[in-house]
């Protein structure tokens, strides 16, 4: 067996969120990877790992990773951790783990906290189906460019956002969503100041425009995807369908159905499948 890489995720708050594998990899490998050398000193103290650590940050990322390759290369175990929660995930650490792949080095999650994840499970927003989009640009051009990509997304939205710019972010998000939209507030999770909130954009923006202490410390939106088609639209859909398909195929049922109400052609093809199915079956 050669060396491993094992990939640790580490709490984003609350120290007792870390795994007692987590623990037991941190302790027994040669060498641990971390994005700051000091902030990660601070948690290896804590739990009395000694294991010596090495930078593995953004800036010197690339010409570390030939380095650290060669390590792992010559028989030592190692670890990679970033500041907080899950490395790679708007964390350094995505060339190291492609480089050790490329070098048939056996990469190991060891799974824990997420910001992203832990937000998406207690704000209350559909779960089913969501992305994960990072950090939008700063600039408020660039922003607004990204946020009309997004606004016809169906799925649920998770977003991470600095407090300097969450009030500028919110306004520029109920202006393109539109101020009805549902959307998750998750902020300091995991911490003293927790705060985990559900409403609309609109009122999202005037609550934490309105109070300073909610534009402070580490902040997750979970933005509702669009409306799909409402169920009244869907009742007049199913029975314009249902007339049409007793004389045409889907395809020119949907297609007409498309041209005469102005829906997607995909989501009438897609319902005048399902209703041909339901009437074979019934
Ligand atoms: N790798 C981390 C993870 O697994 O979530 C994310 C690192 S990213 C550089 C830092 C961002 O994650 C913060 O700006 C914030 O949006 C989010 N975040 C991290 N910890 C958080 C917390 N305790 N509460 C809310 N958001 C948090």
């Amino acid at each position: 067996m050669g060396a491993q890489l094992f990939v640790v995720a580490t709490p984003i708050g609350h120290l007792d969120d870390i795994s007692y594998r987590a623990i037991n990899v941190l302790k027994s490998v040669n060498i641990i990877a971390a994005e700051d050398t000091r902030t990660s000193a601070q948690l290896l103290k804590h739990f009395n790992i000694q294991t010596p650590l090495t930078a593995c940050h953004d800036h010197n990322e690339s010409n570390k990773i030939t380095q650290l390759i060669q390590r792992l290369q010559n028989g030592e175990d190692m670890a990679l951790i970033s500041d907080a929660g899950t490395p790679l995930i708007s964390d350094p650490g995505f060339k190291l783990v492609r480089a050790a792949q490329e070098h048939n080095i056996r990469v190991i999650p060891v799974p824990g906290a997420c910001a992203a994840i832990a937000a998406l499970s207690a704000v209350g927003l559909p779960s089913d189906r969501f992305s994960f989009e990072g950090f939008l640009p700063s600039k408020q051009s660039q922003r607004l460019l990204a946020l009309h990509k997004l606004k016809d997304e169906t799925q649920t939205m998770i977003i991470y956002e600095a407090p300097h710019r969450i009030v500028a972010c919110l306004k520029d998000m109920a202006e393109v969503f539109g101020a009805e939209r549902p959307v998750g507030f998750a902020r300091e999770i995991t911490k003293t100041f927790e705060t985990i909130k559900k409403m609309t954009l609109g009122e999202l923006a005037v609550f934490v425009e309105s109070d300073h202490n909610q534009q402070k410390g580490e902040i997750v939106l979970v933005i509702g995807g669009a409306a799909e088609e409402k169920d009244l639209e869907q009742e007049k859909l199913d029975q314009l369908l249902t007339r049409l398909l007793q004389d045409l195929s889907v395809k020119a049922a949907s297609q007409l159905a498309a041209d005469l109400t102005g829906i997607k052609k995909k989501v009438a093809y897609q319902r005048a499948l399902e209703l041909t199915q339901h009437n074979e079956e019934s």
